[in-house]
């Protein structure tokens, strides 16, 4: 079986720092990772690999530095990884990036399973995976905690609602996005860690795959970010009630509450 995982190069949240000039998020090597859900992905298709056999192809969008999570993900047991890179893919909002995602996809030839993280930590909108699905009108199920093959020409993918678990059985070819949940990812292996040092990573660019130019990139993207910036938490005032009664200090309190609509 044929196994595609995105992965995307995120900002590390705990190190984010937003420009205080142009609003825009500070993007570099240092604070810059693998997103997190995406390491469950790429466990949920390796380990389909090991129970049923194929390959698994990573592919990811996004600057030439966004190179290195592909290099992270041979590590991990990655088998082919693509680089969809190119000056026209940026500015992309997730409806310009699903599509450039999902004709890179096409390009490739056909998948069985695509897996995405649900979310990135660094814009979780969570549109990407149920977009690619969309534009390449193929089914989707999003946040999946439990996948198994247990009807042929389906894969059985549970996913928690609020007070149950909807087991659903999605026709071949899917994609399913998931969750911290649906698995323990594994860490790079001594083998994955020496090849990931030689593997060549194929990059993918505008010319090469058959996109409407007006649909990629800014051109494409009727969302933009305008501005990120941080929230400021309301400033918290202190009351000290001192040297009173118990019920003066009552009498005290009580009136404070009132003042902030609490009683
Ligand atoms: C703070 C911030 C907020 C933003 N908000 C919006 C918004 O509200 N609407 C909007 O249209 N755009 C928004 N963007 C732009 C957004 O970053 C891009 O569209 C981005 O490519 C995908 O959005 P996401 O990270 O939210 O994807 P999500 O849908 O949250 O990501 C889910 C999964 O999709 C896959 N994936 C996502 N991006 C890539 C990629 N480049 N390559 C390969 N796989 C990928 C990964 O598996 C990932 O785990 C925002 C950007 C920033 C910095």
């Amino acid at each position: 079986m044929k196994f595609l995982v995105c992965v995307k190069q995120v900002v590390d949240t705990s190190k984010m720092e937003v420009d205080p000039v142009t609003g825009r998020l500070k993007r570099n090597n240092a604070n810059s990772i693998l997103n997190p859900l995406d390491r469950n992905a790429l466990e949920a298709a390796f380990a389909l690999r090991e129970k049923v056999g194929g390959s698994v192809t990573v592919i990811t969008m996004g600057p030439p530095q966004a190179g290195a999570v592909l290099k992270e993900a041979v590590s991990m047991g990655a088998d082919e990884v693509y680089l969809a890179t190119d000056r026209a893919f940026g500015g992309a909002d997730t409806l310009a990036t699903s599509y450039t995602l999902a004709k890179v996809i096409e390009k490739l030839g056909h998948f069985d399973l695509i897996f995405c993280g649900q979310e990135s930590i660094d814009s979780n909108t969570a549109q990407i995976g149920p977009e690619i699905a969309a534009t390449l009108g193929i089914s989707d199920v999003s946040g999946a905690t439990d996948i198994s093959f247990e009807k042929e020409g389906f894969i059985t993918v549970h996913r928690p609602l609020r007070e149950n678990v909807e087991v659903l059985d999605l026709k071949l070819p899917a994609v399913i996005t998931c969750t911290a949940d649906l698995n323990k990812p594994r860490y790079p292996s001594l083998k994955g860690i020496l090849k990931k040092n030689e593997v060549e990573i194929h990059n993918i660019t505008s010319a090469d795959v058959d996109v409407d130019p007006g649909r990629i990139g800014m051109k494409g993207s009727p969302t933009q970010v305008r501005q990120v910036r941080p929230i400021v938490p309301p400033k918290k005032e202190n009351l000290r009630i001192e040297d009173k009664t118990a019920e003066e200090a009552a009498d005290g309190l009580f009136e404070a509450m009132k003042k902030l609509n609490l009683m």
